[in-house]
């Protein structure tokens, strides 16, 4: 399909007798940043690694637009751009120098603006080993997109750094989407799926047990919206009466709280129930489940079972 930017078609992958990739099929569409979640070991890097062209799969087709990681390197080069781990360089190479080196071996012009536009430039000559854990990533990601690779692979891209420095990275990743990249996104960071990814695959023991929108897999879990409410003079929360839809009550710091699988329903007899009681509401909270939650959900069922 034309709108495909990768195609994944039954791949697999062992180390010896290790099965690392059992099978797996998926699809990225262009222009959309797609997230590859698992536990350790899940098998998430010995996919990347296949697509980035540096491992071979055993079974199954790899495509990205049109071109065969393991068998056409050379055409794959200008079409992808990879992310480094941050000790990837060497500790007195100057980020204007790295990006010089990595636009020579695309054979492209080093695109020097990204340096500021990455917030790097008063740090454009200082040695990669001074700079902070937070520069050193936006470096790797402007040498991941300075030859403007359709497609973009980044393994945990904001590990290790503080909320500002993790909010900035996500921006730019969202810039260069904009912009028409296409990325893959291998992260143990929830809250970043569920905020960069359009659609995710959670991998587990080299299968995907799960994909899709983080919307559809949060709604496709046990499902229950956490319903709280707090009120002037503890109605609810003294007696926790039945409310419809809601499978599980209990108090937490003063609020009655509902799990349910039927939102509205519930909502509403909460505050009927405390207008009955003539009470007053003070607070009332409505909490979707995250993917987090749906993440460990999957990962932490029974061995053997995914579906
Ligand atoms: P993590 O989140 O820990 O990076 P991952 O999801 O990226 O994990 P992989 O690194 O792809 O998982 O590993 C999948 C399986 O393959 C694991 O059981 C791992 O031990 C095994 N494995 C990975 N690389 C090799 C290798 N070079 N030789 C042998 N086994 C390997």
């Amino acid at each position: 399909m034309q709108d495909l930017a990768i195609t994944v078609n039954n791949f697999s992958k062992s180390y010896g007798a290790k099965r690392a990739v059992d099978g797996i099929s998926f699809d990225v569409r262009q222009g959309e940043i797609f997230g590859l979640l698992g536990p350790n070991g899940a098998g998430k890097t010995t996919t990347l690694e296949c697509l980035e062209g540096l491992r071979r799969a055993d079974g199954g087709a790899l495509s990205i637009l049109g071109v065969d990681p393991g068998r056409q390197a050379g055409r794959l080069a200008a079409l992808i751009g990879v992310q480094l781990q941050t000790s990837a360089l060497p500790a007195s190479m100057t980020p204007v120098e790295a990006l010089r080196f990595f636009a020579a071996y695309h054979g492209q012009p080093p695109a020097l603006s990204l340096i500021d536009r990455l917030g790097l430039g008063e740090k454009r000559n200082a040695q990669y080993g001074s700079l902070s854990v937070g520069q050193q990533r936006r470096l790797a990601l402007a040498l991941a997109a300075a030859h403007r690779p359709k497609v973009l692979f980044l393994d945990e891209p904001t590990a290790g750094l503080d909320v500002a420095a993790r909010a900035e990275l996500h921006a730019l990743i969202g810039e260069l989407r904009a912009e028409g990249a296409t990325v893959v996104l291998a992260t143990h960071d929830m809250a970043e799926a569920e905020k960069l990814a359009d659609r995710v695959a959670i991998l587990l023991r080299g299968k995907i047990a799960a994909c899709g929108t983080p919307r559809e897999l949060t709604a496709t879990g046990a499902g229950q919206t956490k319903v709280s409410a707090r009120t002037e003079n503890a109605a609810l929360a003294e007696s926790l009466p039945p409310m419809p839809g809601a499978v599980r009550a209990l108090v937490e710091d003063e609020y009655a709280v509902y799990f349910t699988t039927d939102t509205g329903a519930t909502v509403a007899a909460v505050l009927q129930t405390i207008g009955e009681c003539g009470d007053k509401l003070v607070d009332l909270r409505v909490e979707r489940p995250s993917l987090e939650e749906r993440f460990l959900e999957i990962t932490q069922r029974e061995p053997g079972r995914v579906a």
